[in-house]
């Protein structure tokens, strides 16, 4: 084993979205900080917009990576290691958390649990997270917007022509389209924002030093197992030992419980902060499904996210639960999730038979309809012979699928509006739900909350069992948000800096 022999004020293990925006926020605060990056940095011609080529899956996917479902069969994820995590093929959608979605929020099939901080808490780091990452957005239209203390700094870029006409014949529908709030980058090769862009490039490399290819395996304690002591880690196939004041956890919500899980020690016979025997559960995955729309002209396929709809986010005219949100996918072959589903493409085939599928794909308008879970215990991260297992089923399905057909229901008035003539009616909107290997919007694995008998951190992200642990990723999230929950990981790694940096002074 290599000890390395800097001793850094932080090390953080993990640079996507809480990780990479942490390292920034500390760096250009003076304290010396190493990140400890699985992966490396992502070809240009992999990101986001880049001509992302749809039957090209595999980009989205580590090699040699698998993990095992609740049968034992192994399947390969779609996860991103690289500089940047999952930000770097993210759709870039950056909402805010409704104040609601901070409290007990009855769903159809039980209470969606509060979290320890409230809205107003979080409100001054949303507007730092939405300053740093460019968030071009709009207020004043979606009826389900919270109340925000400064106005966004940027205006939505135009919608590409053919969903202008759609935003209005959504309007003829009574449903209230409003512009996705997205980051956005000034390059065109790679437009969106991401936390490498306004994470690491943006951090005062003075004091950031940056280790890619390394793997942490395992956080090793004290003798009286109360504060972490070193960070062990495969870089290029080597063993190192690194040391720091205060260790942060940001390597995702299946990646971080599975390093805790693996640091077992006497202290920790079950894991590493896990006097719960929390880490690991409660996993949520948001369920998402796509729907098309037969388009009547042929798009290229490749533009981005634009337009939500909240209409359906507390309930509808029957219904007085959450059903979820609904946003315009973006072009279906730039969507790295649509690279889970070609089955959903090839039923278009129903729909426009003898089409190639990358011009059925540009024939079509895609939606993602997006529905909250319920943590649950049974729905777990666990190690078998040091594999990660994921034990995992959907629940609230009945207000996904509510809102699913509510969704096609307005699609096809749309449809039979003789003003609109962008979309055309169609037998029937093909529509697919994303399959458990898509974990690009796991969270909730070392939820947050005030008591150590039933979470892993507390308020701030510190591990209960800790003094010098904490979680800077979707992880410590007690409950889903339909919105996504890129902004709020991000706003909580700026609120973590601060806490941190409080700490240090
Ligand atoms: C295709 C896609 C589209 C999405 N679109 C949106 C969107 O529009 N809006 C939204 O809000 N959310 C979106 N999401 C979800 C969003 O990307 C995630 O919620 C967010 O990136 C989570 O941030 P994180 O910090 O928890 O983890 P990640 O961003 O996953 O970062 C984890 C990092 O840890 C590293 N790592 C893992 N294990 C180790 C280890 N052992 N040692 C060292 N490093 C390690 C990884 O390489 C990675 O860099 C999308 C996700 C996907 C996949």
């Amino acid at each position: 084993m290599i000890i390395d022999d800097r001793h850094y004020d932080v090390i953080i293990i993990g640079s996507g979205a809480g990780g990479g925006t942490l390292a920034g926020a500390l760096s250009r605060q003076g304290h010396s900080v190493l990140m400890l990056e699985r992966g490396g940095a992502m070809a240009m011609e992999d990101q986001n917009v880049a001509d992302v080529d749809l039957f090209r899956k595999d980009r989205y996917h580590p090699k040699d990576e698998r993990w095992f479902g609740p049968d034992g069969d192994p399947f390969a994820p779609q996860t991103t290691y690289a500089l940047g995590g999952n930000t770097k093929i993210w759709g870039a959608v950056l909402e805010r958390m409704r104040e609601k979605d901070f409290t007990e929020l009855p769903l159809q099939e039980g209470i969606s649990p509060s979290w320890p901080i409230t809205y107003d808490q979080l409100d001054p780091y949303y507007n730092a997270a939405e300053k740093l990452y460019r968030v071009h957005g709009f207020s004043g239209i979606d009826p389900t917007e919270p109340t925000r203390s400064t106005p966004f700094e940027h205006e939505p870029k135009p919608l590409i022509p053919f969903l202008e006409p759609l935003r209005e014949a959504l309007k003829r529908q009574g449903c209230q389209p409003y512009d996705l709030p997205i980051s956005w980058s000034s390059s065109k090769e790679d437009p969106s924002g991401d936390s490498q862009l306004y994470g690491l490039d943006n951090a005062d490399h003075s004091n950031l030093e940056i280790k890619t290819q390394s793997t942490v395996k395992r956080l090793h304690v004290n003798p009286l197992g109360n504060s972490v002591k070193g960070v062990e880690a495969d870089v290029e196939g080597e063993t190192w030992l690194f040391s720091g004041d205060l260790i942060v956890l940001a390597a995702g919500a299946i990646n971080s419980p599975a390093i805790l899980l693996r640091s077992n020690s006497t202290h920790h016979p079950l894991g590493l902060s896990n006097g719960s025997n929390q880490v690991g559960r409660n996993l949520m995955n948001l369920q998402l499904t796509s729907i098309l729309q037969r388009a009547t002209e042929r798009n290229d396929g490749r533009y981005a996210r634009s337009i939500g709809i909240n209409d359906y986010y507390w309930g509808d005219k029957n219904v007085s639960f959450p059903l979820g949100h609904i946003q315009a996918a973006g072009g279906v072959l730039q969507d790295a999730l649509f690279a889970e589903s070609p089955p959903v493409l090839s039923l278009v085939t129903k729909m426009i038979p003898d089409f190639g599928l990358e011009r059925l794909a540009s024939r079509s308008v895609a939606w993602w309809a997006m529905t909250e879970v319920l943590p649950d215990t049974h729905n777990k991260v666990w190690l078998n012979n040091d594999q990660i297992r994921i034990n995992y089923i959907h629940n609230n399905r009945e207000a996904h699928d509510r809102l699913v057909y509510r969704w096609i229901d307005t699609l096809k008035a749309i449809e039979a509006d003789p003003l609109t003539r962008v979309v055309s009616t169609a037998p029937t909107h093909p529509r697919g739900e994303t399959p458990l290997s898509v974990v690009g919007y796991a969270c909730g694995t070392c939820c947050m909350g005030t008591d150590p008998a039933s979470s892993v951190v507390d308020e701030t992200g510190k591990c209960h069992e800790l003094d010098n642990l904490y979680i800077a990723d979707t992880s410590v999230f007690p409950s889903c948000p339909s919105v996504g929950p890129g902004l709020t990981t991000i706003a909580l790694a700026l609120r973590l800096a601060d806490t941190l940096c409080q700490r240090m002074s």
